[in-house]
């Protein structure tokens, strides 16, 4: 058992581009061209993306939180319509759907995070125009059961894959259930840029080409505006950090999956004051977020972040009871999974540089931290 303190950050950003030469050295081969919009390596990186994670077609874009948003406007989603997602996400799932104008409507979620498929038929209404699961923490969501129901209410599926980069079920990847999967680039995400981006992959021709034209104004050539759209394009300067860390996708989630694995075993030990989430059975989780129930979790944060632990609570406010989303009219009490939740999870880093010295102290501290 290490006595001496250690540093486990959560931030991998310096290691991580600790050698920027090739970085550096592509982005000085663009000044020669200066295409900073549309160059070619923003094409060359949807190409890879759309490999990466096998759908025909994936349109970058400025954020992750437009690779949700400009899906649903390209489906028509807008005022008076309702879109169904989870209480439990990152803001920026909700916020998507309210920037089209519709609706969020929530469905409480599993022990796993994601949302649970047999509440969401009470939910549909007239006003449904789409679901927006989110694949939480890196975990899918249970896709099979969902796209079931969509398909009964013939409901299109835009799903928030942000986290889930590599995420699977029975090998199929998280994005390409539905009609669209939106990703994130965000520099905290599994596979990051430089500031932000975000690609939406798709299968289907229609949806690419509205995409298309939504993400840069509704351009038509350089003179011709088909439809009113957005300015929200993957920059060629981000596109060169993408096609650098794209090879690395695969290691980085194994990293985590390992480092998982290992916390998972060891945490496993502490039933009666922690609880791991269901590992289901075929679901390739790839750990954003390391996310576990603790008993005492506020004095097992503060003793953790004491210890130079880097630990976090994703997020401790439910989105159904923030301020902004008080015109929705939920109360305290909608969401009991949700919320009783809010007050046990803990997230420790679980990020593809953490050494096994860091994982090993993360284990000892938080059985020592029980112990006493
Ligand atoms: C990060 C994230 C987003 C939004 O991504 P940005 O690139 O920050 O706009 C959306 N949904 C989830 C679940 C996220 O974690």
């Amino acid at each position: 058992m290490s006595a001496q303190k250690m540093k486990v950050d959560y931030s991998y950003l310096k290691q991580q581009f600790a050698d920027s030469g090739p970085i550096l050295k592509a982005m000085k081969n663009q000044l020669k061209r200066c295409q900073f919009t549309f160059g070619p390596e923003m094409i060359e990186f949807e190409k890879r993306f759309a490999r990466l994670i096998g759908t025909t077609h994936a349109i970058g874009v400025g954020t992750g939180t437009d690779a949700l948003f400009l899906p649903m406007k390209a489906l028509g989603i807008g005022p008076g319509d309702e879109v169904i997602s989870a209480p439990n996400s990152f803001i920026a799932t909700t916020g998507a759907i309210v920037a089209t104008g519709a609706r969020p409507v929530y469905v409480d979620v599993l022990d796993d995070f994601t949302l649970n498929p047999d509440l969401i038929e009470a939910a549909i209404t007239k006003r449904t125009k789409a679901l927006l699961p989110v694949h939480y923490t890196g975990a899918p969501a249970d896709m099979p059961k969902i796209m079931k129901i969509a398909k009964k209410y013939n409901l299109p599926v835009v799903e928030d894959a942000c986290q889930s980069i590599g995420a699977a079920i029975n090998g199929k990847l998280a994005g390409t259930f539905g009609i669209a999967g939106g990703f994130s680039l965000h520099p905290l995400k599994n596979l990051n840029v430089w500031g932000d981006g975000g690609v939406t992959v798709t299968n289907s021709a229609q949806m690419r080409d509205k995409l298309l034209l939504l993400r840069n104004h509704g351009l038509h050539g350089r003179d011709e505006v088909d439809i009113f759209g957005y300015n929200s394009r993957l920059d060629t300067i981000q596109a060169i950090v993408g096609n650098y860390l794209i090879k690395q996708a695969n290691w980085i989630t194994n990293q985590r999956i390992k480092n998982a694995n290992k916390l998972d075993k060891a945490l496993a030990e502490l039933s009666g004051y922690i609880t791991l989430p269901t590992r289901k059975k075929g679901f390739k989780h790839v750990y954003h977020l390391y996310m576990f129930y603790a008993k005492k979790r506020d004095q097992l944060l503060s003793y953790l972040l004491k210890n130079g632990i880097d630990a976090k609570v994703h997020y401790p406010i439910p989105l159904h009871l923030q301020k902004a989303a008080h015109y929705l009219g939920y109360k305290k009490g909608d969401f009991p999974v949700t919320e009783a939740q809010c007050k046990t999870i803990i997230t420790l880093p679980v990020h593809q540089h953490l050494t096994d010295s860091q994982v090993n102290y993360m284990i000892d501290k938080i059985k020592a931290f029980y112990k006493k």
